[in-house]
Order: structure tokens, then C-alpha cells, then sequence
């Protein structure tokens, strides 16, 4: 349902993302693991055109061709996307913030029963609803993120490595969490640092160094190949 096709992101001189090929299937998890700079950000970026990409390349979206829409429009097509950071309003209660991701035109007219079906997921948000989101621990403000992208009832959602400066318990729960959306047949881009929890959540990777694919796999792959236990687990 959706491919990327040479895409490169360039800051300056800088070549952040070098042409990079993926894709992600219908109802289908994967994940970009790599490390630190490695080009994870400005690939979610190049795709929903928050950063701008080096001509050349391609995206597909649903049998369309979306490389010239621009970042407000991807939203409205149904790709939501999580960005690195969070980007909650802080000042706002929960419920405010999913009403807001709820602006997008195509999620407009069935806001309360949208709010109601993301909760579901979102349990324990349910149960502060009108809490401030500031005031929240840094795992709750993060699940205020994934549930204001799914407000705008998306097909397709990226998320931008939700488990990072997460304490180990809090980063299990996400994931938890994000296996329950999975679950609702939603296809996910996920990239990641912590290869165990992502690659227990997709069912396909990519490694990306240096603004590189460098490998790819099916995630019981992945979880075993040497390369990345040294790269990323550090044995
Ligand atoms: P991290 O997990 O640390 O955010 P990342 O894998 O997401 O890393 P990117 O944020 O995509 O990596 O950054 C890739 C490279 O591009 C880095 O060398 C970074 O310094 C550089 N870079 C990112 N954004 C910009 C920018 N706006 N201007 C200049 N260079 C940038």
C-alpha cells in the first residue's frame, strides 16, 4: 500500500538519506532500525514532505502517486505521522489534544465515536482524559501522541522512536500498546533503536547506516543475524 522509491533528503551538503527504497504492506508492521544520526528522522520527514527531498525518487500511497503533495495534504490522504519529540500540547488536557488530531477534513463529523474506539487502545488515557498533558510522565505524553495521529483516522501511521528516554517498564507498556493498534489491522513504519521490542511488534525491517539501506529481512531474520546484535545490542 505504500512505497518509497529513491528517496534522498539533503540538508546543505549534508546527504542525511541517500536513496532509499521500502515499502510497507496492507495491515503490515516494519521497522528502521539504526542508530543515533543515522537517518531514521529525515526518512519519516522525507516522506511526508516535512523535510524537503532531493529531486529524483518517488512515494506511492494506495496506488497513487503522492510525491508532490505537500505535509498538510499527506495527513489527508492517511498517513499520520508521530514525529521525534512528541509535539503533544503541553497546556491542553488530553481530550483536547485528540480533539485536535481529529481536524484533519477526513476525520471530521465522527470525532466522539473516533475519540471513544481510540481509547480503547488507550486505557489508561481513558482514565484521565481531562488531565493536563504537561503534567503527565513522559510515556503517557507520548501515548497522547500516537492517539492524537490516530484521531485522523489514518491507514498508514509512522511513528518516530516512541520508546526513546523511556524507563524499560514504560517502553514494555508502549509497546504493548502499539501491538493493540497493530492488532486493529493498521499498517505501521516504525523506527526504532530498541531492536527487541521492534522486532517482536513487525514482521519486516530495514537497517539503515549512514543514510543507507544497509539490510533487510523478515524480523525472526534480523533478531539473529550477528551484524546487528554487534551494531545494536552490543555482543
Ligand atoms: P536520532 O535518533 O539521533 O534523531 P536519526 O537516525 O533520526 O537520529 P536524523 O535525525 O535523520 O537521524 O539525522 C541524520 C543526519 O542528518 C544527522 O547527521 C543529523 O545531524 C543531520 N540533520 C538532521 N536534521 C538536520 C537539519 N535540519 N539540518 C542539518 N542537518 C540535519
Amino acid at each position: 500500500m505504500f512505497e518509497a522509491k529513491n528517496i534522498s533528503v539533503r540538508y546543505g551538503k549534508h546527504l542525511a538519506l541517500d536513496n532509499v527504497s521500502l515499502s510497507v504492506g496492507e495491515g503490515e508492521c516494519v521497522v528502521i532500525l539504526g542508530a543515533n544520526g543515522a537517518g531514521k528522522s529525515s526518512l519519516l520527514r522525507g516522506i511526508t514532505a516535512l523535510s524537503p527531498r532531493a529531486p529524483g525518487g518517488s512515494v506511492h500511497y494506495c496506488g497513487q502517486d503522492i510525491s508532490d503533495v505537500p505535509a498538510f495534504g499527506i495527513v489527508e490522504l492517511g498517513i499520520a505521522h508521530v514525529p521525534e519529540g512528541r509535539g503533544v500540547f503541553t497546556k491542553m488536557s488530553v481530550e483536547d489534544n485528540l480533539r485536535l488530531g481529529g481536524n484533519p477534513v477526513r476525520a471530521r463529523g465522527s470525532l466522539n465515536e473516533r475519540r471513544d474506539e481510540v481509547l480503547e487502545m488507550f486505557p489508561k488515557l481513558a482514565e484521565r482524559r481531562r488531565q493536563i498533558v504537561g503534567t503527565m510522565s513522559g510515556g503517557e505524553q507520548q501515548m497522547v501522541a500516537i492517539a492524537r495521529a490516530l484521531m485522523s483516522q489514518p491507514d498508514l501511521l509512522l511513528l518516530d522512536e516512541p520508546s526513546l528516554g523511556l524507563a524499560p517498564i514504560v517502553v514494555g507498556e508502549m509497546f504493548e500498546t502499539l501491538k493493540r493498534v497493530r492488532d486493529t489491522g493498521m499498517s505501521i513504519l516504525i523506527v526504532e533503536q530498541n531492536v527487541h521490542a521492534s522486532l517482536n511488534l513487525a514482521a519486516r525491517g530495514y537497517v539503515i547506516e549512514a543514510g543507507r539501506i544497509v539490510g533487510e529481512g523478515d524480523a525472526n531474520t534480523l533478531m539473529n543475524d550477528p551484524v546487528i546484535s554487534e551494531a545494536f545490542l552490543g555482543h
